[in-house]
């Protein structure tokens, strides 16, 4: 590789840095990749770039690996990472602002059905300001291919049982409440758009 490539991938590479570290206040330079945070993961077996990898592929600038990556639609937010990790470094919250990015990019998501979650999830979010449990399956399930699969594996017959006795028992409710929150989340997602 030319010494012109080297640099204009460095320079690459510290942009992306800059950027996330920017945009999150994480300082990613504490990380000495101990793993703490890959180790107390209950689900880094499902990754495909481990939590410590993913702060290391940010130092790097590795943007198109982590957006593509299955990582940041498998991470469950439950922060055990970041709550392990002896420099603070924020890694869940980072793995979070990669979903973000990639939501907004045309990088095709690893995992398709947790890609359609996330944004079925968001956008009922942001209308109510709080999340209804069965508009939310019923958005999910009208998504092109999910009720056919779900059909064809079995799942969605035992899924329809456990929510009617759900609402049979009230846990469920048909007709969502709107937050006041909603209001100020669409107006953080319009800001979020502009960036
Ligand atoms: S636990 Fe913290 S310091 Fe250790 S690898 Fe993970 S982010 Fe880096
Ligand atoms: S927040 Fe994500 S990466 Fe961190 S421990 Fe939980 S599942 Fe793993």
């Amino acid at each position: 590789m030319e010494a012109g490539q080297l640099l204009e991938i460095t320079e690459q590479g510290n942009r992306f840095l800059s950027q996330i570290e920017g945009e999150t206040g994480i300082n990613l330079g504490a990380c000495y990749q101990c793993e703490r945070c890959t180790n107390s993961c209950p689900v880094a077996e499902f990754m495909d770039i481990k939590p410590h990898q993913v702060i290391r592929f940010v130092q790097l600038g590795q943007r198109s690996r982590l957006l593509g990556s299955r990582t940041i639609w498998v991470c469950l937010s439950c922060e055990m990472c970041s709550a392990h990790c002896p420099n603070e470094v924020g890694v869940a919250e980072v793995i979070i602002h990669l979903r973000n990015l990639a939501a907004r990019s045309p990088y095709p998501a690893h995992e398709k059905e947790l890609e359609i979650f996330y944004r079925k999830f968001m956008g009922e979010l942001t209308r109510f300001g709080r999340i209804n449990e069965i508009w939310l399956m019923t958005s999910m399930n009208m998504s092109p291919g999910i009720l056919i699969k779900k059909v064809k594996d079995g799942s969605f017959l035992p899924e329809l049982k456990l929510g009617l006795e759900l609402v049979k028992r009230g846990r469920l409710h048909f007709w969502p409440k709107k937050s006041k929150a909603a209001k100020e989340l669409r107006r953080l997602q319009e800001k979020l758009k502009g960036r």
